[in-house]
């Protein structure tokens, strides 16, 4: 293989870096209109291939993870008990986003005058937003349930906003699946495996589009914000509350879970990941990190060949901490940003999609884009918006596929026999 001589998040970082700086020159010289005409549209077609790619994304990469999931029938226990477990540390995650995200409104630090700027822009798809809302709010409170069972697959597969329809069907039909003899679904299996594959392929020409269109995005970004410095103070602090999350996530909520419910040693469990936290900040991927992450919770956390084989490679794509956090924060700080005022409905369905959606979140490189314009556009939050953060996002993923992947080693010695604190084991595990 071909090493490339820069890597893409400086690329994207550069372009980031071209956007703001030719946006800087348009809005200086008058020359608006060229950005609008000529550059602009690059970014268009940037977010409108991420969006392309979602629903086949979310429903070949759920119904893959969950097929794999196979095991389930024969280590109900442990598939129970992990699929639980992963499930509330998600919850944790994504309150720990929330509140954060809340709490310091550090979108909320853009001058008032380029948010409505930003807003005209965007103020059709908002109108149409607020009233889809409101009429969801006048149907009673089960309303949800009507919404998420789809009577037409391919009427929902047509919408991106119709997501937890595509979500359903999907969890559905391999739920279905999982109870029809294994050697009849082979043939399905194989099919979604190879499917899988393409997507990811079509994802990484994506992504390898990101420099240009975040810097399209980002020029458009500043000529609609009118070279506003408040945009970048705020994006700072943005960063900082995702940092900071992550950072508290990996020493602080990690080491206390693995010191309250099993036999290892809360310094031990930070000292052993290191280095697979340092392949997935590096590879801003889990899938690519999932190698590592075998090697080391096996040999050095000494869970055993079963769990860690089970746990880990389904914890790729099911589960991811990080990524559900950044992305509660994420949704949070652009709804601020161009002024929208989350109600509580809207912050429960952010809640709600970002714990389901993180389950199909395929473990690669900037794999959350596409989800997040889909939990934006079921909150009614333009998904153009997600142009403010992409250019600052690669260090962000870097941290959260770090978060992610310790998240999922957690889990496995959560779930190993041998390493809970209650049952009694093999006298010299681990604590030395
Ligand atoms: N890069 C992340 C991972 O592989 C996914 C994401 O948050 O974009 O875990």
């Amino acid at each position: 293989m071909k090493k490339r001589k820069f890597p893409l998040y400086l690329k994207i970082f550069a372009g980031m870096i071209a956007g703001i700086t030719a946006g800087m020159i348009a809005v200086n010289t008058g020359g608006e209109w060229f950005v609008k005409n000529w550059v602009a549209p690059w970014g268009e077609v940037f977010i409108k291939l991420l969006g392309l790619i979602a629903v086949p994304l979310v429903f070949i990469s759920l119904i893959k993870g969950i097929l794999e999931l196979k095991d389930i029938s024969k280590f109900s226990t442990l598939g129970g008990k992990t699929a639980g477990i992963y499930l509330m540390t998600t919850v944790f995650a994504v309150v720990i986003g929330l509140t954060v995200g809340l709490t310091v409104k550090s979108g909320s630090m853009v001058d008032k005058s380029s948010i409505s700027n930003v807003r005209e822009n965007y103020h059709e798809f908002i109108e149409s937003k607020k009233a889809e809302a409101a009429l969801s709010n006048d149907k009673g409170p089960l309303a949800f349930l009507t919404e998420i069972v789809p009577n037409n697959i391919t009427n929902a597969m047509s919408n991106n906003s119709k997501m937890l329809q595509i979500i359903f069907f999907a969890i559905f039909f391999s739920v279905a699946a999982l109870a029809v003899a294994p050697e009849k679904i082979k043939p399905v299996l194989t099919f979604f495996e190879s499917l899988n594959e393409i997507l990811l392929r079509m994802v990484d020409y994506i992504i390898s589009f990101a420099p240009v269109g975040v810097m399209a995005l980002m020029a458009n970004m500043v000529v609609d914000f009118k070279g506003d410095a408040g945009l970048f103070v705020s994006l700072s602090v943005y960063a900082l509350t995702v940092i900071l999350s992550m950072l508290f996530i990996i020493f602080v909520l990690y080491p206390l879970i693995v010191r309250i419910f099993t036999k290892i040693k809360a310094k031990d469990f930070i000292k052993t990941m290191y280095p697979v936290q340092l392949f997935a900040f590096t590879t801003s991927s889990s899938a690519a990190t999932l190698p590592v992450n075998m090697k080391i919770v096996k040999n050095e956390l000494k869970v055993s060949e079963e769990t860690a084989s089970f746990v880990l490679p389904a914890g790729v794509t099911v589960n991811m901490d990080g990524t559900s956090c950044y992305q509660a924060i994420a949704v949070v700080f652009i709804a601020q940003i161009l002024g929208i005022e989350l109600e509580w409905h809207q912050i429960l369905v952010i809640l709600g999609m970002t714990i389901l959606s993180s389950i199909g979140t395929p473990g690669i490189p900037g794999g959350s884009y596409v989800v997040l314009a889909m939990v934006m556009t079921s909150t009614g939050i333009p998904v153009e918006g997600l142009a403010i953060i992409l250019g600052i996002d690669r260090p962000l993923d870097m941290l959260r596929t770090a978060v992610n992947v310790t998240g999922d080693a957690m889990v496995a010695c959560l779930v190993d026999p041998k390493k809970q604190k209650k049952k009694t084991a093999e006298p010299n595990m681990q604590e030395k």
